[in-house]
């Protein structure tokens, strides 16, 4: 087996890149110039401008130009569930139009509450520990520009969800990232892929650090962090007294494990600021209601932020989802057993058509090597297959520093009806007969 493969990759130490770095990853546009020359030519701040259009943004766009499958930026297909679009209609001809209050409507910030204390038993108050927010993005922007102070260091996990990473930097903190152990070249559904190595986690905290801000279950990975990872990871954080921020808009779409939030571990609850949206959960991408939970002084800390960010939208579709969280228990584990049936479908096809594939635990997305299909730079795949393949798809490379380790890895989201997903591994597999770059 390919030891040194292992050998090699877990010698990446953890990187810190400040926020005026101008190491740009993967796709990610080049290093600007810094200085009077950068400003001259544009009047974003030097610490931005390494961040052109996002990887989903540049990818819908070649799928939309070349009619191509959108296995790339994830959002499903369907619609919400019918009740939930009913209770947005009679929302609007109830008037609900105007400002919501700062922190969330009164019956939503209780329905969130309901749900953390059914799912997970943990007990919020609506008033002071609950705020709605424009989706988990705002979320993470509010929390972290609430609690970092320049030249704070920011512990995230890689691959790295791209909104942290800009978050970080418009905070002016920085961003230190721990990689997880990509799977073994040629691996097929290898069950080490993606594993947090706790050690290095250990390694990367600084007298710094100010906080964890960690996504599970994890995009682009799909990996679902168990019970004794996140015990650990609390244990780093009481020792070492970081506050943590979790991202957990996938927590109902986990199909091997569990969804545990990290708030749920041991001396967790008093510093965790918990974040999830109804995005994913009730197939309302374009809705933007998403959601943060977190002790008295946390929630205040973070409506600080949040009043000026963008003090308070979508007050019709708060309403509708009161009605969603309401849903029967059932309802949303369907969402969960809808998924694992596509993951399967998506992950079984790509492997059969000889595409190594990782077998996701949660998230809508697989990690695919297109090594075997001769492509060695996921990248340039990326690039070429919505036009030559009628298929979209994200390389992991946009999710990280060092592209190098991760250079033949595509992640392809799942969240497609049964058809698009056999045409998409039937139009992959194809490629295998006549690949060419
Ligand atoms: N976090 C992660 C890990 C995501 O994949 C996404 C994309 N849906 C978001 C946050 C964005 O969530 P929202 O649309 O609720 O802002
Ligand atoms: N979270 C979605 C994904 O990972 C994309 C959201 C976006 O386009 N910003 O595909």
């Amino acid at each position: 087996m390919a030891g040194h493969h292992r050998a090699h990759r877990a010698g990446h130490r953890a990187e810190v890149r400040s926020s005026g770095a101008t190491a740009a990853g993967g796709l990610g546009p080049s290093a600007p110039a810094t200085g009077q020359a950068a400003l001259a030519s544009s009047p974003l701040v030097p610490r931005l401008q390494r961040f052109g259009t996002t990887i989903f943004s540049e990818m819908t766009a070649l799928a939309v130009e070349h009619d191509a499958l959108n296995l790339g930026q994830g959002f499903p297909d369907e619609d919400p569930p019918a009740a939930v679009v009913a209770a947005a209609h009679q929302a609007l001809d109830a008037g609900h139009h105007q400002y919501a209050p700062g922190p969330g409507i009164p019956e939503l910030r209780v329905a969130i509450a309901r749900h953390q204390q059914a799912w997970y038993g943990l007990t919020f108050d609506p008033d002071t520990e609950v705020t709605v927010t424009f989706g988990a993005t705002e979320a993470v922007a509010a929390t972290l520009l609430a609690v970092c102070e320049a030249g704070d260091e920011v512990l995230v996990l890689e691959p790295t969800y791209d909104a942290y990473t800009a978050v970080i930097a418009m905070a002016g903190a920085s961003e230190v990232r721990v990689p997880l152990t990509p799977p073994w070249p040629g691996a097929e559904g290898d069950r080490d892929a993606w594993r947090l190595d706790l050690d290095r986690l250990a390694a990367a905290i600084t007298p710094r650090t100010r906080l964890l801000l960690l996504n599970s279950p994890h995009n682009p990975t799909g990996v679902v962090l168990s019970a004794e990872e996140l015990d650990e990871i609390a244990r780093l954080c009481v020792d070492h007294d970081l506050l943590a921020v979790t991202d957990e808009v996938y927590e109902h779409l986990v199909y091997d494990g569990e969804h545990l939030p990290l708030a749920t571990r041991p001396g967790m609850a008093e510093r965790t600021v918990t974040i999830s949206s109804a995005g994913k959960t009730f197939s309302c991408t374009g809705w933007k209601i998403g959601w943060a939970c977190a002790p008295p002084a946390l929630t205040a800390a973070v409506r600080t932020t949040k009043q000026f960010l963008s003090f308070a939208g979508g007050t019709p579709l708060q309403h509708a989802v009161v009605t969603a969280l309401g849903l029967p228990t059932a309802a949303l584990s369907a969402v969960g057993e809808l998924h694992r049936a596509r993951r399967d479908l998506l992950a079984d096809g790509l492997v059969a058509a000889g595409i190594p594939t990782t077998r996701a635990a949660g998230t809508y997305f697989v990690t695919a090597d297109v090594a075997a299909i001769g492509w060695d730079d996921g990248a340039a795949f990326c690039r070429w297959a919505p036009a030559a393949l009628g298929v979209a798809a994200v390389p992991v490379s946009a999710f990280v520093a060092d592209p190098a380790p991760v250079a033949s890895l595509v992640r392809f989201a799942f969240c497609k009806p049964d058809p698009v997903l056999a045409e998409g591994v039937r139009r992959l597999g194809a490629t295998r007969h006549w690949s060419s770059r």
